[in-house]
Protein backbone atom coordinates (compact mmCIF):
# COMPACT_ATOMS: atom_id res chain seq x y z
CA UNK A 1 0.00 0.00 0.00
CA UNK A 2 1.09 3.15 -0.50
CA UNK A 3 1.07 6.14 1.83
CA UNK A 4 -2.45 8.27 3.09
CA UNK A 5 -0.88 11.80 3.03
CA UNK A 6 -1.16 14.23 0.38
CA UNK A 7 -0.42 12.10 -2.16
CA UNK A 8 2.69 11.59 -1.86
CA UNK A 9 3.36 7.52 -2.39
CA UNK A 10 5.68 4.99 -1.81
CA UNK A 11 5.20 2.50 -3.90
CA UNK A 12 5.14 -1.32 -2.80
CA UNK A 13 7.89 -3.47 -2.55
CA UNK A 14 8.15 -5.15 -6.00
CA UNK A 15 8.30 -8.77 -4.66
CA UNK A 16 5.38 -8.14 -3.17
CA UNK A 17 3.25 -7.27 -6.20
CA UNK A 18 0.73 -9.69 -7.84
CA UNK A 19 2.56 -12.39 -5.64
CA UNK A 20 1.36 -14.92 -3.08
CA UNK A 21 4.61 -13.38 -0.82
CA UNK A 22 4.51 -14.08 2.55
CA UNK A 23 3.25 -16.56 5.54
CA UNK A 24 -0.24 -17.50 5.58
CA UNK A 25 -1.61 -16.41 9.08
CA UNK A 26 -4.92 -18.82 10.40
CA UNK A 27 -7.44 -20.47 8.27
CA UNK A 28 -8.22 -19.02 5.06
CA UNK A 29 -11.89 -16.47 5.34
CA UNK A 30 -14.19 -16.97 3.04
CA UNK A 31 -14.40 -12.89 2.42
CA UNK A 32 -11.71 -10.70 3.28
CA UNK A 33 -12.61 -6.72 3.36
CA UNK A 34 -9.91 -4.32 2.79
CA UNK A 35 -10.96 -1.31 4.47
CA UNK A 36 -13.45 -0.60 7.34
CA UNK A 37 -15.17 2.12 6.50
CA UNK A 38 -19.19 2.21 6.55
CA UNK A 39 -18.89 0.24 2.90
CA UNK A 40 -16.50 -2.37 4.21
CA UNK A 41 -18.08 -2.46 7.71
CA UNK A 42 -21.96 -2.62 6.32
CA UNK A 43 -20.52 -5.37 3.26
CA UNK A 44 -18.62 -7.23 6.23
CA UNK A 45 -21.92 -7.46 8.43
CA UNK A 46 -24.65 -8.05 5.94
CA UNK A 47 -22.06 -11.21 4.53
CA UNK A 48 -21.19 -12.55 8.09
CA UNK A 49 -25.01 -12.24 8.64
CA UNK A 50 -25.24 -14.67 5.37
CA UNK A 51 -23.17 -17.22 7.30
CA UNK A 52 -19.77 -16.07 5.97
CA UNK A 53 -16.55 -16.39 7.94
CA UNK A 54 -15.66 -12.54 6.97
CA UNK A 55 -12.26 -10.68 8.14
CA UNK A 56 -12.33 -6.94 7.77
CA UNK A 57 -8.24 -5.41 7.49
CA UNK A 58 -7.97 -1.87 8.14
CA UNK A 59 -5.34 -0.22 10.91
CA UNK A 60 -8.79 2.15 12.28
CA UNK A 61 -11.82 0.23 11.43
CA UNK A 62 -14.74 2.66 11.83
CA UNK A 63 -12.65 5.82 10.52
CA UNK A 64 -12.44 7.25 7.31
CA UNK A 65 -15.00 10.14 5.66
CA UNK A 66 -18.16 9.06 8.11
CA UNK A 67 -15.83 11.13 10.84
CA UNK A 68 -16.09 13.74 8.58
CA UNK A 69 -19.66 13.63 7.16
CA UNK A 70 -23.08 15.23 7.61
CA UNK A 71 -25.00 12.30 7.29
CA UNK A 72 -27.60 13.97 4.94
CA UNK A 73 -29.24 11.53 3.52
CA UNK A 74 -30.38 13.54 0.27
CA UNK A 75 -31.68 11.38 -2.41
CA UNK A 76 -34.13 13.81 -3.71
CA UNK A 77 -32.11 17.41 -2.87
CA UNK A 78 -29.18 16.14 -4.14
CA UNK A 79 -30.61 14.98 -7.45
CA UNK A 80 -28.53 15.95 -10.49
CA UNK A 81 -29.19 16.07 -14.47
CA UNK A 82 -27.64 12.72 -15.78
CA UNK A 83 -27.48 11.08 -12.38
CA UNK A 84 -31.05 9.26 -12.56
CA UNK A 85 -29.66 5.97 -12.93
CA UNK A 86 -27.65 6.88 -9.86
CA UNK A 87 -31.39 8.13 -7.98
CA UNK A 88 -33.06 4.65 -8.25
CA UNK A 89 -30.11 3.34 -6.07
CA UNK A 90 -30.30 6.04 -3.89
CA UNK A 91 -33.81 6.15 -3.28
CA UNK A 92 -33.77 2.42 -2.98
CA UNK A 93 -31.09 2.81 0.08
CA UNK A 94 -33.19 6.21 1.41
CA UNK A 95 -36.42 3.48 1.66
CA UNK A 96 -34.50 1.37 3.64
CA UNK A 97 -33.29 3.67 6.01
CA UNK A 98 -35.88 3.03 9.10
CA UNK A 99 -35.53 -0.62 9.10
CA UNK A 100 -32.13 -0.23 8.54
CA UNK A 101 -31.38 1.97 11.51
CA UNK A 102 -33.78 -0.43 13.46
CA UNK A 103 -32.03 -3.42 12.95
CA UNK A 104 -28.70 -1.94 13.32
CA UNK A 105 -29.37 -0.06 16.54
CA UNK A 106 -30.28 -3.48 17.77
CA UNK A 107 -28.01 -5.68 16.64
CA UNK A 108 -25.58 -2.96 18.39
CA UNK A 109 -27.61 -1.51 21.11
CA UNK A 110 -26.30 1.87 19.65
CA UNK A 111 -28.54 4.70 18.55
CA UNK A 112 -27.30 6.10 15.03
CA UNK A 113 -29.36 8.99 15.29
CA UNK A 114 -31.64 8.46 12.11
CA UNK A 115 -33.99 11.34 11.92
CA UNK A 116 -37.15 11.89 10.08
CA UNK A 117 -36.80 15.68 9.70
CA UNK A 118 -36.93 16.08 5.89
CA UNK A 119 -35.04 19.28 4.15
CA UNK A 120 -35.48 22.96 3.11
CA UNK A 121 -32.89 23.82 -0.52
CA UNK A 122 -33.54 27.62 -0.13
CA UNK A 123 -32.31 31.02 -2.86
CA UNK A 124 -30.77 33.93 -1.61
CA UNK A 125 -30.87 35.93 -5.06
CA UNK A 126 -32.36 35.18 -8.24
CA UNK A 127 -29.67 33.40 -10.19
CA UNK A 128 -30.04 30.53 -7.02
CA UNK A 129 -33.70 30.36 -7.56
CA UNK A 130 -33.92 29.53 -11.25
CA UNK A 131 -31.06 27.11 -10.42
CA UNK A 132 -33.70 25.91 -7.76
CA UNK A 133 -36.63 25.97 -10.03
CA UNK A 134 -34.86 23.93 -12.50
CA UNK A 135 -34.09 20.99 -9.93
CA UNK A 136 -37.68 21.68 -9.20
CA UNK A 137 -38.98 20.53 -12.72
CA UNK A 138 -36.31 17.84 -12.73
CA UNK A 139 -37.33 16.49 -9.52
CA UNK A 140 -41.21 16.44 -10.79
CA UNK A 141 -40.18 14.96 -13.88
CA UNK A 142 -38.30 12.28 -12.09
CA UNK A 143 -41.74 11.44 -10.04
CA UNK A 144 -40.22 12.86 -7.00
CA UNK A 145 -41.77 14.58 -3.83
CA UNK A 146 -40.66 18.46 -3.19
CA UNK A 147 -42.92 21.26 -2.77
CA UNK A 148 -42.11 24.85 -3.99
CA UNK A 149 -42.54 27.65 -1.00
CA UNK A 150 -42.14 31.30 -1.31
CA UNK A 151 -39.86 33.46 1.29
CA UNK A 152 -42.25 33.86 3.63
CA UNK A 153 -43.55 30.28 3.69
CA UNK A 154 -39.80 28.80 4.13
CA UNK A 155 -38.69 31.71 7.17
CA UNK A 156 -42.30 30.46 8.86
CA UNK A 157 -40.57 26.53 8.80
CA UNK A 158 -37.28 28.05 9.66
CA UNK A 159 -37.76 31.43 11.35
CA UNK A 160 -33.29 31.71 11.86
CA UNK A 161 -33.39 32.13 7.83
CA UNK A 162 -32.47 35.27 6.62
CA UNK A 163 -34.91 37.93 5.57
CA UNK A 164 -33.57 37.80 2.11
CA UNK A 165 -34.62 34.28 2.10
CA UNK A 166 -36.27 34.53 -1.49
CA UNK A 167 -38.09 30.87 -2.18
CA UNK A 168 -36.90 26.86 -1.59
CA UNK A 169 -37.87 23.45 -2.13
CA UNK A 170 -39.52 21.55 0.93
CA UNK A 171 -38.33 17.89 0.76
CA UNK A 172 -39.43 16.00 3.26
CA UNK A 173 -38.21 13.11 2.28
CA UNK A 174 -34.59 13.57 2.97
CA UNK A 175 -33.68 12.76 6.21
CA UNK A 176 -30.15 12.52 8.05
CA UNK A 177 -28.02 9.88 10.16
CA UNK A 178 -24.91 10.68 12.11
CA UNK A 179 -22.31 9.37 9.92
CA UNK A 180 -19.84 8.29 13.46
CA UNK A 181 -22.60 6.90 15.59
CA UNK A 182 -23.16 4.98 12.23
CA UNK A 183 -19.75 4.26 11.89
CA UNK A 184 -19.19 2.71 15.63
CA UNK A 185 -22.70 0.65 15.80
CA UNK A 186 -21.55 -1.10 12.19
CA UNK A 187 -18.03 -2.20 14.18
CA UNK A 188 -20.05 -3.57 17.32
CA UNK A 189 -22.29 -5.27 15.20
CA UNK A 190 -19.93 -6.87 12.91
CA UNK A 191 -17.72 -7.95 15.79
CA UNK A 192 -21.52 -9.49 17.55
CA UNK A 193 -21.97 -11.26 14.00
CA UNK A 194 -18.57 -13.20 14.27
CA UNK A 195 -16.24 -10.91 11.72
CA UNK A 196 -12.54 -10.67 12.81
CA UNK A 197 -11.13 -7.57 12.80
CA UNK A 198 -7.26 -7.34 10.91
CA UNK A 199 -5.79 -4.03 12.56
CA UNK A 200 -3.32 -3.26 9.66
CA UNK A 201 -2.59 -2.13 6.30
CA UNK A 202 -3.48 -4.11 3.62
CA UNK A 203 -0.07 -3.57 0.88
CA UNK A 204 -0.53 -5.85 -2.02
CA UNK A 205 -3.46 -8.31 -3.39
CA UNK A 206 -2.44 -11.97 -3.72
CA UNK A 207 -2.89 -12.93 -6.90
CA UNK A 208 -2.90 -16.74 -8.15
CA UNK A 209 -3.06 -17.84 -11.41
CA UNK A 210 -5.47 -15.28 -12.53
CA UNK A 211 -7.35 -15.86 -9.00
CA UNK A 212 -7.64 -13.18 -6.53
CA UNK A 213 -6.80 -15.13 -3.41
CA UNK A 214 -6.37 -12.55 -0.43
CA UNK A 215 -3.67 -9.81 0.56
CA UNK A 216 -0.47 -9.45 1.96
CA UNK A 217 -0.02 -7.23 5.06
CA UNK A 218 2.95 -4.55 5.69
CA UNK A 219 4.45 -6.88 7.72
CA UNK A 220 4.73 -9.93 5.31
CA UNK A 221 1.71 -11.63 6.43
CA UNK A 222 -0.07 -13.17 4.02
CA UNK A 223 -4.20 -13.59 4.57
CA UNK A 224 -6.01 -15.87 2.58
CA UNK A 225 -9.53 -16.04 1.78
CA UNK A 226 -12.13 -17.36 -0.83
CA UNK A 227 -13.39 -13.30 -2.40
CA UNK A 228 -11.69 -10.43 -1.81
CA UNK A 229 -13.62 -7.17 -1.31
CA UNK A 230 -11.64 -4.26 -1.82
CA UNK A 231 -14.03 -1.22 0.26
CA UNK A 232 -10.57 1.25 0.70
CA UNK A 233 -12.65 4.56 -0.23
CA UNK A 234 -10.30 6.82 -2.09
CA UNK A 235 -7.56 4.83 -1.31
CA UNK A 236 -8.95 1.98 -3.29
CA UNK A 237 -7.18 2.25 -6.16
CA UNK A 238 -4.11 2.00 -4.74
CA UNK A 239 -3.42 -1.32 -3.26
CA UNK A 240 -0.20 -2.71 -4.86
CA UNK A 241 -0.68 -5.84 -7.15
CA UNK A 242 -4.57 -5.07 -8.50
CA UNK A 243 -4.15 -5.92 -12.23
CA UNK A 244 -4.35 -2.60 -14.03
CA UNK A 245 -8.08 -3.70 -16.05
CA UNK A 246 -9.56 -4.09 -12.69
CA UNK A 247 -8.00 -1.58 -10.66
CA UNK A 248 -10.48 1.09 -9.26
CA UNK A 249 -10.91 4.54 -10.89
CA UNK A 250 -11.66 5.95 -7.79
CA UNK A 251 -9.97 9.56 -7.13
CA UNK A 252 -10.10 11.60 -3.37
CA UNK A 253 -12.33 14.38 -3.55
CA UNK A 254 -11.58 16.89 -0.68
CA UNK A 255 -14.47 18.07 1.71
CA UNK A 256 -14.07 20.83 4.71
CA UNK A 257 -16.74 20.47 7.50
CA UNK A 258 -17.53 22.23 10.36
CA UNK A 259 -19.01 21.99 13.64
CA UNK A 260 -20.90 24.20 16.05
CA UNK A 261 -22.79 23.85 19.05
CA UNK A 262 -25.91 24.95 19.32
CA UNK A 263 -26.48 26.21 23.50
CA UNK A 264 -29.67 25.03 24.81
CA UNK A 265 -31.07 28.14 24.98
CA UNK A 266 -31.29 28.78 21.95
CA UNK A 267 -32.85 25.17 20.66
CA UNK A 268 -34.36 24.75 18.26
CA UNK A 269 -32.16 26.63 16.20
CA UNK A 270 -33.26 24.89 12.75
CA UNK A 271 -35.42 22.06 13.18
CA UNK A 272 -34.40 20.35 9.89
CA UNK A 273 -31.52 20.11 7.40
CA UNK A 274 -31.33 23.41 5.41
CA UNK A 275 -28.98 24.15 2.02
CA UNK A 276 -28.77 26.21 -0.44
CA UNK A 277 -26.33 27.32 -3.52
CA UNK A 278 -24.78 30.57 -2.63
CA UNK A 279 -22.69 32.16 -5.65
CA UNK A 280 -22.16 28.53 -7.19
CA UNK A 281 -21.12 26.80 -3.91
CA UNK A 282 -23.29 24.26 -1.93
CA UNK A 283 -23.87 25.04 1.70
CA UNK A 284 -26.19 23.23 4.05
CA UNK A 285 -26.32 23.18 7.76
CA UNK A 286 -27.23 19.62 9.77
CA UNK A 287 -29.03 20.26 13.25
CA UNK A 288 -28.59 17.02 15.28
CA UNK A 289 -30.78 16.23 18.02
CA UNK A 290 -27.73 16.46 20.22
CA UNK A 291 -27.10 20.32 19.37
CA UNK A 292 -24.46 19.75 17.18
CA UNK A 293 -24.56 22.00 14.12
CA UNK A 294 -23.01 20.30 10.79
CA UNK A 295 -21.71 22.98 8.23
CA UNK A 296 -20.39 21.67 4.92
CA UNK A 297 -19.18 21.30 3.22
CA UNK A 298 -15.99 22.40 0.38
CA UNK A 299 -15.56 20.10 -3.09
CA UNK A 300 -11.52 20.18 -3.90
CA UNK A 301 -9.56 18.16 -6.32
CA UNK A 302 -6.13 18.07 -3.98
CA UNK A 303 -5.27 14.98 -3.90
CA UNK A 304 -4.66 13.14 -0.63
CA UNK A 305 -4.31 16.69 0.56
CA UNK A 306 -6.87 16.85 4.47
CA UNK A 307 -5.72 20.10 5.53
CA UNK A 308 -8.26 22.52 6.77
CA UNK A 309 -7.51 25.77 5.03
CA UNK A 310 -8.37 29.59 6.35
CA UNK A 311 -9.97 30.40 3.13
CA UNK A 312 -12.41 26.77 3.27
CA UNK A 313 -13.41 27.24 6.95
CA UNK A 314 -13.82 31.49 5.81
CA UNK A 315 -15.96 30.45 2.71
CA UNK A 316 -18.13 28.01 4.54
CA UNK A 317 -18.83 30.66 7.40
CA UNK A 318 -19.44 33.54 5.13
CA UNK A 319 -22.16 31.79 3.08
CA UNK A 320 -23.60 29.87 5.62
CA UNK A 321 -24.09 32.88 7.14
CA UNK A 322 -26.02 34.84 4.11
CA UNK A 323 -28.32 31.54 5.05
CA UNK A 324 -28.42 31.52 8.78
CA UNK A 325 -27.28 34.90 10.21
CA UNK A 326 -27.47 33.73 13.87
CA UNK A 327 -24.72 31.21 13.36
CA UNK A 328 -22.03 33.56 14.27
CA UNK A 329 -23.30 33.47 17.91
CA UNK A 330 -22.71 29.89 17.83
CA UNK A 331 -19.58 28.59 19.55
CA UNK A 332 -17.15 26.58 16.37
CA UNK A 333 -16.84 23.22 18.32
CA UNK A 334 -14.34 21.26 15.14
CA UNK A 335 -12.85 22.07 11.61
CA UNK A 336 -12.15 18.81 9.88
CA UNK A 337 -11.61 17.87 5.94
CA UNK A 338 -11.90 14.68 4.83
CA UNK A 339 -12.03 12.65 1.01
CA UNK A 340 -15.04 11.06 -0.40
CA UNK A 341 -13.90 8.53 -3.16
CA UNK A 342 -15.14 9.81 -6.16
CA UNK A 343 -15.35 8.00 -9.34
CA UNK A 344 -15.96 9.28 -13.00
CA UNK A 345 -19.89 9.15 -12.98
CA UNK A 346 -19.92 9.92 -9.58
CA UNK A 347 -21.74 6.26 -9.08
CA UNK A 348 -19.95 3.93 -6.54
CA UNK A 349 -18.49 0.32 -8.33
CA UNK A 350 -20.32 -2.72 -6.59
CA UNK A 351 -19.58 -6.48 -6.98
CA UNK A 352 -17.57 -8.86 -8.81
CA UNK A 353 -14.56 -7.72 -11.01
CA UNK A 354 -13.11 -9.27 -14.26
CA UNK A 355 -10.68 -10.66 -11.86
CA UNK A 356 -11.87 -14.14 -10.26
CA UNK A 357 -12.21 -13.91 -6.80
CA UNK A 358 -11.79 -9.75 -6.50
CA UNK A 359 -14.65 -7.18 -5.66
CA UNK A 360 -15.27 -3.93 -5.45
CA UNK A 361 -17.45 -1.57 -3.43
CA UNK A 362 -16.15 1.52 -3.71
CA UNK A 363 -16.50 5.09 -5.30
CA UNK A 364 -19.38 5.90 -3.48
CA UNK A 365 -18.60 9.70 -3.49
CA UNK A 366 -20.85 11.90 -1.75
CA UNK A 367 -23.39 9.58 -1.26
CA UNK A 368 -21.71 6.93 0.66
CA UNK A 369 -23.80 7.37 4.14
CA UNK A 370 -27.30 7.58 2.30
CA UNK A 371 -26.19 3.98 0.74
CA UNK A 372 -24.59 2.01 3.26
CA UNK A 373 -28.00 -0.12 3.49
CA UNK A 374 -28.24 -0.55 0.07
CA UNK A 375 -24.74 -1.66 -0.46
CA UNK A 376 -24.91 -3.93 2.53
CA UNK A 377 -27.61 -6.07 0.54
CA UNK A 378 -26.39 -5.82 -2.60
CA UNK A 379 -22.63 -6.91 -1.89
CA UNK A 380 -24.24 -9.83 0.44
CA UNK A 381 -25.87 -10.78 -2.33
CA UNK A 382 -22.83 -10.64 -5.01
CA UNK A 383 -20.80 -12.70 -2.39
CA UNK A 384 -23.07 -15.72 -2.29
CA UNK A 385 -24.37 -15.53 -5.34
CA UNK A 386 -21.26 -14.28 -7.64
CA UNK A 387 -23.73 -12.20 -9.43
CA UNK A 388 -25.59 -8.72 -8.85
CA UNK A 389 -28.68 -8.25 -8.15
CA UNK A 390 -31.37 -6.33 -10.70
CA UNK A 391 -31.17 -3.06 -8.59
CA UNK A 392 -27.56 -2.91 -8.77
CA UNK A 393 -26.62 -4.24 -12.07
CA UNK A 394 -25.92 -0.96 -13.48
CA UNK A 395 -23.24 -0.09 -10.71
CA UNK A 396 -20.42 -3.11 -11.87
CA UNK A 397 -17.14 -2.24 -12.31
CA UNK A 398 -16.65 -3.83 -15.16
CA UNK A 399 -18.88 -0.49 -16.65
CA UNK A 400 -15.39 0.98 -16.72
CA UNK A 401 -13.14 -1.59 -17.80
CA UNK A 402 -12.50 -0.90 -21.59
CA UNK A 403 -12.75 2.67 -21.04
CA UNK A 404 -10.79 3.18 -18.30
CA UNK A 405 -8.09 1.08 -20.23
CA UNK A 406 -8.27 3.29 -23.52
CA UNK A 407 -7.87 6.33 -21.10
CA UNK A 408 -4.75 4.62 -19.73
CA UNK A 409 -3.79 3.87 -23.24
CA UNK A 410 -4.39 7.66 -24.41
CA UNK A 411 -2.68 8.94 -21.23
CA UNK A 412 0.58 6.92 -22.38
CA UNK A 413 0.54 8.11 -26.27
CA UNK A 414 -0.10 11.72 -24.73
CA UNK A 415 3.32 11.11 -22.59
CA UNK A 416 5.14 9.26 -24.89
C1 LIG B 1 -16.97 16.43 3.77
C2 LIG B 1 -17.79 15.22 3.46
C3 LIG B 1 -19.17 15.27 3.61
C4 LIG B 1 -19.94 14.16 3.28
N1 LIG B 1 -21.30 14.23 3.48
C5 LIG B 1 -22.06 13.16 3.16
C6 LIG B 1 -23.47 13.21 3.37
O1 LIG B 1 -24.00 14.21 3.88
N2 LIG B 1 -24.21 12.13 3.00
C7 LIG B 1 -23.65 11.02 2.43
O2 LIG B 1 -24.38 10.09 2.08
N3 LIG B 1 -22.30 10.93 2.25
C8 LIG B 1 -21.51 11.97 2.59
N4 LIG B 1 -20.17 11.92 2.40
C9 LIG B 1 -19.60 10.77 1.68
C10 LIG B 1 -19.35 9.58 2.59
O3 LIG B 1 -18.75 10.00 3.78
C11 LIG B 1 -18.45 8.58 1.86
O4 LIG B 1 -18.96 8.28 0.57
C12 LIG B 1 -18.32 7.28 2.63
O5 LIG B 1 -17.99 7.54 3.98
C13 LIG B 1 -17.26 6.40 2.00
O6 LIG B 1 -17.12 5.27 2.80
P1 LIG B 1 -16.05 4.15 2.43
O7 LIG B 1 -16.15 3.10 3.46
O8 LIG B 1 -16.22 3.76 1.00
O9 LIG B 1 -14.64 4.88 2.46
P2 LIG B 1 -13.82 5.49 3.69
O10 LIG B 1 -14.71 6.08 4.68
O11 LIG B 1 -12.78 6.36 3.09
O12 LIG B 1 -13.16 4.23 4.37
C14 LIG B 1 -12.15 3.52 3.73
C15 LIG B 1 -11.38 2.76 4.79
O13 LIG B 1 -10.49 1.89 4.10
C16 LIG B 1 -9.28 1.86 4.82
N5 LIG B 1 -8.25 1.44 3.87
C17 LIG B 1 -7.97 1.96 2.65
N6 LIG B 1 -6.98 1.27 2.07
C18 LIG B 1 -6.65 0.27 2.93
C19 LIG B 1 -5.67 -0.77 2.90
N7 LIG B 1 -4.85 -0.95 1.87
N8 LIG B 1 -5.59 -1.60 3.96
C20 LIG B 1 -6.42 -1.45 5.01
N9 LIG B 1 -7.35 -0.47 5.11
C21 LIG B 1 -7.46 0.36 4.07
C22 LIG B 1 -9.11 3.27 5.38
O14 LIG B 1 -8.30 3.22 6.54
C23 LIG B 1 -10.54 3.64 5.70
O15 LIG B 1 -10.88 3.34 7.04
C24 LIG B 1 -19.34 12.98 2.77
C25 LIG B 1 -17.96 12.91 2.67
C26 LIG B 1 -17.18 14.02 3.01
C27 LIG B 1 -15.68 13.92 2.92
Amino acid sequence: MRSRTNGKTEAAPSSLEGSPAGSPEGPPCDVLVVGGGVIGLVTAWRAAQRGLAVTVVDPEPGGGAAQVAAGMLAAVTELHYGEQTLLGLNLASARRYPDFAAELTEASGQDIGYRACGTLAVALDADDRAHLRDLHALQVRSGLTSEWLNGRECRRLEPMLAPGVRGGLRVDGDHQVDPRRLAAALVVACERAGVRFTRAWAQALSVVRDRATGVVLADGTALAAGQTVLAGGSLSGRLAGVPEEVTAPVRPVKGQVLRLTVPRRYAPFLSRTVRAVVRGSHVYLVPRVSGELVVGATSEELGWDTTVTAGGVYELLRDAHELVPGITELPLTETRAGLRPGSPDNAPLLGPTALAGLHLATGHHRNGILLTPVTGDVMAHALTTGELPDEAAAFTPRRFTSAHLNSSKHLTELSA
